[in-house]
């Protein structure tokens, strides 16, 4: 197996190798144009087309309306961060809501007290980030700006179920950073949902937000051009230089999953069989290993776990390391092991990771 498909890396993980093929052979030369990827003009027809498709293939996989823009934007999720409030806050009658389960909601809540009043209507930072509200039962307020949450978070391993239609009385507005494109959604349940690309869709360097199109009445003028919304709404995502070549392997992977997988139910099929298989591994081993989410609360993307010492852990790393699984380290806030189960991480790795993780305890026992 090559080295790229046991990448269990947080991101920038691993990306499918058909695509990572065709990017080798774009930086040369593409085949529709001859030239390399790396030098061609975001004015020209070629990028024109690549952002096209990319946003039908979005459209088309995830059931997109023409009710919502769909745009690609740079500054990663952290961007979005301090955008999001400075769009949105500011017209609303009440300020946005915020919950605040793990380390990625926490700084979006911490940017959001930089640019308005904010209320973090749920916590969990007091309990470990363990577990995670149920968003319908939190009463949001209908007149708040918006409700913010982060469907899956990357470091403690925790996420969401799916959002219903209607279920949050304010426009619901999610990072999807970690779990977009792993599993079909009901759109029509956000106002706003915003990824970045280096989980599921490709390198860093762009973030993919789709924003209902009503929203943007309620920005307020006067915001610097590159960070208001409507900039990039109107200039279809090429009002500056955008990051070519991160959208034309974006638009490669959003192929990938529509043609080689068929679909983001069937990519979802596939995931949630990754994710039984290697929480049934760690819970055979009993107490040996501890997941550091509440098992209702279990991400199908990130598996955050520890054998409980440090040391343990990091033999672990080395043990994997030898059989060439990389990225296994947990996130420099909690420490431990992580092993993410992006959508190019195939089901050979996880059954590799399986075993090595069960003859890793038996020789510990
Ligand atoms: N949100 C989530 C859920 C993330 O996992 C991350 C980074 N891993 C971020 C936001 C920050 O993203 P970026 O580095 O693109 O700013």
């Amino acid at each position: 197996m090559k080295l790229n498909a046991l990448n269990f890396s947080g991101g920038p993980g691993a990306l499918p190798e058909s695509v990572l093929e065709q990017t080798r052979d774009a930086i040369i030369a593409l085949p529709d144009t001859g030239m390399s990827v790396l030098g061609m003009s975001h004015r020209s027809d070629w990028f024109r087309a690549v952002l096209d498709e990319a946003e039908q293939n979005l459209r088309h996989l995830l059931g997109v309306s023409d009710d919502y823009a769909v745009t690609f934007l740079q500054g990663g999720s952290s961007l979005q961060f301090a955008m999001i409030p400075m769009n949105f806050a500011a017209r609303a009658v009440a300020p946005p809501e915020y919950v605040s389960t793990g380390y990625w909601s926490a700084k979006a809540t911490t940017e959001a007290a930089k640019v308005t009043e904010r209320n973090i209507i749920w916590d969990g930072g007091a309990t470990g980030y363990r577990s995670l509200p149920d968003l319908q039962a939190l009463g949001v307020a209908p007149s708040a700006a918006y409700l913010h949450y982060v469907s899956n978070e990357t470091v403690e391993g925790l996420q969401f179920p799916d959002c219903k239609q209607g279920a949050i009385a304010a426009p619901l507005i999610a990072d999807m950073s970690s779990d977009f494109l792993s599993k079909p959604i009901c759109t029509a349940a956000y106002s706003m949902i915003y990824a970045h690309a280096q989980k599921n869709l490709g390198p860093a360097g762009v973030t993919v937000a789709l924003i209902e199109r009503a929203l943007l009445d309620r920005i307020p003028n006067g915001l610097p051009a590159i960070l208001d919304f409507r900039t990039h709404v109107q200039h279809s995502s090429n009002y500056n230089t955008p990051p070519v070549f991160a959208i034309y392997v974006l638009m490669l992977v959003t192929r990938w999953l529509r043609d080689d997988i068929g679909g983001l139910h069937a990519m979802q099929t596939i995931n949630e069989r990754k994710a039984q298989r290697l929480y049934d591994t760690l819970d055979a081993l009993g107490d040996a290993v501890t997941v550091h989410a509440q098992p209702r609360w279990r991400s199908r993307m990130n598996v955050a776990f520890t054998f409980g010492d440090s040391r343990l852990d990091r033999a672990f790393i080395r043990v994997a390391r030898e059989q060439g699984l990389t990225g296994l380290e947990g996130h420099r806030s909690i420490g431990g092991l992580r092993a993410s189960l992006y959508n190019a991480v195939g089901e050979a790795a996880v059954e590799r990771l399986a075993a090595v993780l069960t003859e890793f305890s038996l020789q510990r026992a």
